[in-house]
C-alpha cells in the first residue's frame, strides 16, 4: 500500500467511526500517529486497533496503552473465539454461583435496605448473564 492509500484509509476509518457515534480525541496513537477515538467508553486507534485508556497524570489527562481485553469479541481467530466461548462459560458459571450466594444472603437478611441492595445486584448479574448467553 502506498503512503497516500494509507492516509486515505485512515480518513475513511475515521469518518466511519464518527458516523457510528464515535468521538475523535485530542490524543494520537503512539504506534501510527492516528487520532484516537472513543466509542462506547472504549478508547482505541481506528487504524491499528490498539486499545488505550485515559488516565489522569499530574492533573492532566493522558492516554496509555490498555491491556488487551480477554473478552475481545472482534476476533476472527478460531482458537481465540473458542477461548472466548470458554471464558464466557466460566464467567457465566461464576456469576450463577455468585447469584446463588446473594439470594442466600438476601433470604437471611432482616434489613429491607440490605435486601433491596442485594436485589439490585441480582438484577445486574442477571443482565450480564443474559448478555453472555445471547
Ligand atoms: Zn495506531
Amino acid at each position: 500500500m502506498s503512503r497516500d492509500m494509507v492516509e486515505d484509509k485512515k480518513i475513511s476509518d475515521a469518518v466511519e467511526l464518527l458516523l457510528k457515534g464515535g468521538k475523535m480525541l485530542g490524543f494520537h496513537c503512539n504506534e501510527c500517529d492516528t487520532p484516537l477515538f472513543e466509542m462506547e467508553s472504549n478508547v482505541f486507534c481506528p487504524h491499528c486497533q490498539k486499545k488505550y485508556r485515559i488516565i489522569e497524570k499530574d492533573g492532566t489527562k493522558v492516554v496509555e496503552p490498555a491491556e488487551e481485553s480477554a473478552y475481545h469479541i472482534q476476533s476472527h481467530d478460531d482458537a481465540a473465539s473458542a477461548e472466548w466461548h470458554e471464558d464466557r462459560k466460566n464467567l457465566a458459571e461464576k456469576l450463577e454461583a455468585l447469584l446463588d450466594k446473594i439470594v442466600t444472603e438476601a433470604l437471611k437478611s432482616n434489613s429491607i435496605h440490605d435486601v433491596k441492595e442485594l436485589v439490585g445486584i441480582m438484577k445486574e448479574i442477571t443482565e450480564i448473564l443474559k448478555e453472555l448467553e445471547s
